[in-house]
């Protein structure tokens, strides 16, 4: 059995812990490797290592940087079908879906490349007599990431790539479920020729977690996950003195306009709600059509492509979703659908006790949860209140355009959103009243490209700043402003009063 390992110094480790978690593949549920756990000791050794590092990759130039941001770009792109391989393995998603979220990735690193120019600083000269001023960011000092399951390369390298080329050293803490990413993502990044120590990666739970946020020589740490734990984060890590960025949880609804194209909106949903079994934080999991004509049309649409939906492991061709992430994932999604049924939800399409075909190879035992479709939900509704994360696309019909903005303005949730329309004013109204961070129009999936930032509103986000794009570049550094004069032979006399450009 594969032993996943902590890289510290360029080194695996299996650190000072003994506990261990099993890792699973999803589709089979088998144990493909046993996972090291970090504790404060391990933590320490990647912050001693991060710090030693820091002083010479924090003083090389940033086009020195950049070069193993464009090697490393490289890299990715020769090593996709690798990447994605990995990805599927542990978190069962489809190959395409997988080499999806490596060009995302990829897009991130490209965006780095370009670090000079950003970090370029502002100068104003002559702004008193023979003073000059001018502006810098440096970066902070070793910088921490605690990523989730379901992006297990990508949401990794939404922070990577932009704090070290701003000069910072990074601890990474992936999450348990599909760890091998992680360190798959460090041997390129070796490759690629970052300096040992630039990039740490600690495993483990919540123990590694709490000594990342308490630990007084980590200044700043990006989160991306649940709300309650993205909360716990960012609370533990603020009264600690650091800068946190905290990313939690989404109920994204598409709001469906009577003039909408239904069969432009019904792929929408088809694959904003099932792509990655619905275990993507921009999913799509609430559709919101207006009138009772639009919602009847849209969902005679949906049945019959829900129906034909091909689901299985990733090693199969032309599969569109693979299993859920864990077998608890699956008893709750599904616990959840009985729930919304019990509440008064009707259950169109029904996922629970979903079969796969085992092949002899054990697919059978894989964490399979079918397409499922409810409607008639209501907002009183745990289906509607929980994020299920998981392949459950709801359906609330609403009245009108304002009944449908109200209720996602309601929601404690503001993620990303959508409205499908040919209606100009209604788009125009829709953007600019929705209290949700990302917004789709006619775009279901409004996931911000490298070079804008990603970031919700609400509870989705804890913290100031959105994660990669420009946001990062505030994120991972401060900004220092010097103000310069040089001796003239004038001499003013010792000044008292406040300075002044007078
Ligand atoms: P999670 O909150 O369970 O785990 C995220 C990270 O926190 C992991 O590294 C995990 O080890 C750690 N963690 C878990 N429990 C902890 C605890 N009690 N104390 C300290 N640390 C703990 O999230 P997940 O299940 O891995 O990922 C799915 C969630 O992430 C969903 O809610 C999804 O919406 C969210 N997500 C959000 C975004 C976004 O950009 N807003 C992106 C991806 C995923």
């Amino acid at each position: 059995m594969k032993t996943i390992k902590h890289i510290i110094n360029n080194q695996e480790t299996t650190g000072h812990s003994t506990n261990t978690q099993a890792v699973y593949n999803p589709a089979t549920g088998e144990q493909t490797a046993e996972l090291v756990l970090g504790n404060a000791q391990d933590i320490n050794d990647a912050v001693e290592n991060s710090k030693q590092a820091f002083k010479t990759w924090s003083t090389t130039p940033p086009a020195k940087r950049a070069k193993v941001m464009f090697n490393m770009r490289q890299l990715l792109i020769d090593n996709a079908d690798l990447v994605a391989e990995t990805i599927s393995k542990e978190h069962g998603k489809t190959h395409d879906d997988a080499l999806g979220e490596v060009t995302r990735a990829l897009e991130v690193v490209e965006y780095a490349c370009g670090i000079p120019d950003k970090l370029k600083g502002d100068f104003s000269s002559d702004v008193g007599p023979n003073i000059d001023t001018h502006s810098t960011r440096q970066a902070l000092g070793v910088v921490a990431g605690i990523t989730p399951f379901n992006f297990p390369s990508m949401v990794p390298l939404w922070m990577i790539p932009m704090a070290l080329a701003c000069g910072n050293t990074f601890i990474l803490k992936p999450s348990e479920r599909d760890p091998s990413s992680a360190n798959l993502i460090h041997d390129l990044f070796a490759k690629a020729g970052l300096p040992a120590g630039v990039l740490n990666v600690v495993h483990g739970g919540k123990e590694t977690v709490d000594a990342i946020l308490d630990h007084k020589d980590i200044h700043a740490v990006s989160f991306v996950g649940s709300t309650p734990i993205a909360e716990y984060v960012y609370t533990r890590g603020c009264a600690a003195g650091k800068r946190v960025q905290a990313l939690g949880g989404a109920k994204n609804h598409m709001i469906i306009m009577p003039d909408a194209d239904l069969d432009q909106a019904a792929d929408a949903l088809m694959g904003a709600g099932f792509g990655s079994a619905g275990e993507r934080c921009m999913a799509i999991s609430m559709a919101v059509p207006v009138g009772q004509e639009t919602a009847d049309k849209l969902i005679e649409k949906l049945i019959p492509m829900i129906n034909k939906m091909k689901i299985g492991p990733y090693t199969q061709k032309g599969m569109e979703m693979g299993p859920v992430i864990t077998k608890e994932a699956q008893t709750r999604i599904e616990g959840l659908i009985t729930q919304g049924e019990s509440e008064g939800a009707k259950v169109v399409v029904d996922g629970r006790n979903h079969k796969v075909d085992g092949h002899g190879l054990g697919y059978e035992n894989g964490y399979w949860v079918g397409a499922t479709l409810l409607d008639y939900v209501t907002p009183d509704m745990s289906v509607y209140k929980q994020e299920i994360f998981g392949p459950v696309l709801s359906v609330l019909r609403a009245d009108t355009f304002e009944q449908a903005v109200d209720l996602i303005n309601e929601h404690e949730y503001g993620n990303g959103t959508a409205i499908f329309t040919r209606d100009g004013d209604a788009a125009r109204e829709f953007a600019s009243k929705i209290q949700v961070g990302m917004v789709g129009i006619n775009v279901p999936i409004p996931v911000p490209v490298a070079y804008h930032s990603f970031g919700g509103w609400k509870r989705s986000i804890f913290g100031a700043h959105g994660i990669y794009g420009p946001e990062a570049v505030h994120f991972y550094t401060k900004l220092k402003t010097i103000t310069t004069r040089w001796p003239t032979g004038i001499r003013a006399g010792a000044q008292f009063n406040f300075p002044t450009l007078d």
